[in-house]
C-alpha cells in the first residue's frame, strides 16, 4: 500500500502517523520527492483501513500495490533512483559507461585497458576475478589476486571498479570493490542476494538467461529488502530460439522495467549478442530506448583474450563506440 502525503505535511504529523503504522507492524518506507513524499507500507496491509488513512488531513491519496515487488517499485519512489559510487552517478540522467575486459588476465592487460577505456569516456572499469564458465575447465578467473589487480588498476585511472560475486563466503574479498555484480546465473541466487542486502555496497543485478522482468524485479526486492537500496539493473539479453547471436537483446525490457521501477537500467551488449561487430549497433539502440549505462566488453587483444574474445572491442573500436554515443545523447 501506498500513502502520497500532501505538500507541506508537518514533520510531526508524518512521524505520528508512521509511528502509528509501526505499532501495527508495518515498516514504512519514506521516499521524499521534489513535489510529493510518499510513504510505502511493508507488510501485510490487510488490516489497516483505508478509508481512515484517506481522511487524515495530511493524506493525499491513498493506493493498493498490486505488484508483489514493493522498495523497487515506482509507485513507492515516483522519482529515479541515483546510484551514487564515490561521486560517479547512474540513474536520473546520469549516463555512465562501464567498460573493460571478460576477465582479468595480468597486471599489464587489465592496466593497458583501464587507461585506454578512461581516456575514451568511461566512468567504471569492469573486470571478472570469478567467472561463471559452462566449462569446469575453462579459464575460472585469477580470484583474489584478480580482485588485487583491478584495484591497482583503479590506483593508476582513478575509475570505480566493478567485479562478479558467485558466493557469499567470498564478500570479504570484496571489501575494496566499489560495485558489486551479480552474474546472470546468479540472478535467483536468493541467499546470495540476502547477504548482499545486508552490505552497503552498490549492487549491480544482471538479468537471468531466461527470467522475466518480474523475475527481474523480484531479485532486486531480495536485496533491497535487507535494506540495500543501491541496485543498478542491467539488461543483458535472454535466450529465445534465435541463434544468429549469443543471447536476443531485449530492448522493450527498458521502458517496461522503467515504467514499474525508479532503479536504473544499463545494457550490455556484449554477452546480448557474444560479437563484437554488432555491439556497437546494439549499443546506440539502448541509449536511444533510454537506458541509464552501457556495460562493454573491451579487451586489448581480443583474439588473444582468455574468455569472451569474440564479443570484446578493441580499445579502438571502443572509442569510436563512445564517439557515436556521445552523438546520440546529444539527439536525445
Ligand atoms: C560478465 O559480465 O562477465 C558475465 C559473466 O555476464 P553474464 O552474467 O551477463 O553472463
Ligand atoms: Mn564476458
Amino acid at each position: 500500500m501506498i500513502v502520497v502525503l500532501r505538500e507541506n505535511a508537518p514533520k510531526e504529523n508524518i512521524d505520528n502517523l508512521t509511528s502509528w503504522l509501526n505499532d501495527q507492524g508495518i515498516k514504512v518506507h519514506i521516499s521524499e520527492g521534489h513535489y510529493q513524499t510518499v510513504l510505502g507500507l511493508i507488510g501485510n496491509t490487510t488490516g489497516i483501513d483505508e478509508q481512515f488513512l484517506q481522511s487524515l488531513d495530511i493524506v493525499s491519496s491513498v493506493k493498493r500495490i498490486g505488484e508483489p515487488f514493493k522498495n523497487a517499485n515506482r509507485k513507492f519512489h515516483p522519482d529515479n533512483s541515483i546510484i551514487d559510487i564515490n561521486g560517479v552517478k547512474i540513474g536520473g540522467g546520469n549516463f555512465q559507461i562501464i567498460a573493460g575486459p571478460c576477465s582479468i588476465e595480468s597486471p599489464e592487460q587489465i592496466t593497458e585497458i583501464a587507461s585506454a577505456i578512461s581516456k575514451s569516456g568511461a566512468g567504471i572499469l569492469r573486470g571478472g576475478a570469478f567467472k561463471p564458465r559452462t566449462s569446469p575447465y575453462a579459464f575460472q578467473g585469477l580470484r583474489a589476486d584478480g580482485i588485487e589487480l583491478l584495484e591497482y588498476a583503479r590506483k593508476i585511472t582513478g575509475l570505480p571498479i566493478i567485479t562478479e560475486i558467485m558466493d557469499a563466503s567470498h564478500l570479504p574479498l570484496f571489501e575494496n570493490v566499489d560495485i558489486i555484480q551479480v552474474g546472470a546465473r546468479n540472478m535467483q541466487n536468493f541467499e546470495l542476494l540476502k547477504e548482499l542486502g545486508k552490505t552497503k555496497k552498490p549492487i549491480l543485478l544482471k538479468r537471468g538467461l531466461a527470467n522475466t522482468i518480474q523475475e527481474f524485479l523480484m531479485s532486486a526486492e531480495y536485496i533491497m529488502a535487507g535494506g540495500n537500496e543501491d541496485i543498478i539493473l542491467c539488461e543483458r539479453g535472454i535466450r529465445t530460439f534465435e541463434t544468429a547471436t549469443r543471447n536476443t537483446l531485449d530492448l522493450s525490457a527498458i521502458p517496461v522495467i522503467k515504467e514499474l521501477s525508479h532503479l536504473p537500467v544499463v545494457v550490455d551488449p556484449s554477452h546480448a549478442c557474444g560479437i563484437s561487430r554488432y555491439v556497437k549497433t546494439l549499443s546506440l539502440a539502448a541509449v536511444a530506448a533510454g537506458a541509464d549505462g552501457l556495460m562493454i566488453e573491451v579487451h586489448n587483444n581480443p583474439s588473444k583474450a582468455l574468455c569472451d574474445g569474440a564479443q570484446s572491442l578493441t580499445p579502438e573500436q571502443f572509442e569510436d563506440l563512445c564517439i557515436a554515443v556521445n552523438k546520440i545523447r546529444e539527439a536525445l
